[in-house]
């Protein structure tokens, strides 16, 4: 599967496969929260505001910058995504994501489900 943006069509994720809960999950701060090359579809038991959100490793997200609302930019080490959708469509600038990357979290790029596509 992949994710694009509902607004542009832009294509925001590599290829990843999808896994279930049993596959997942790092929980340790500073670590991956799901593994380079999957996707999960949070079930809202570890992060309940971003339950149905489909969760990607940072290094399969593509056409994401940081949004331009500096209160969304907040964090310790990096972001802590605590404040909002943190980062958006590189090409329209719809907000599209949650960078949570900070050192007390365990680390995911976090889809807002109403603005991005989902193909298979
Ligand atoms: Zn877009």
């Amino acid at each position: 599967m992949r994710i694009s943006c509902k607004k542009c069509g832009t294509r925001l994720s590599k290829d990843v496969e999808p896994i279930t809960s049993k596959h997942v999950l790092s929980r340790e701060d500073g670590s991956d929260y799901v593994a380079e090359g999957s996707a999960f579809k949070e079930e809202g038991q570890f992060w309940p505001r971003h339950k149905d959100c489909w969760c990607l490793n940072k290094r399969d997200v593509i056409n994401l910058t940081k949004t331009s609302r500096l209160h969304r930019l907040n964090g310790c080490c990096d972001l802590d995504g605590c404040d909002g959708p943190n980062m958006v469509c590189a090409t329209c600038r719809l907000e599209v994501a949650t960078a949570k990357l900070d050192c007390w979290m365990p680390h995911a790029m976090v889809f807002e489900i109403g603005n991005v596509k989902i193909a298979t």
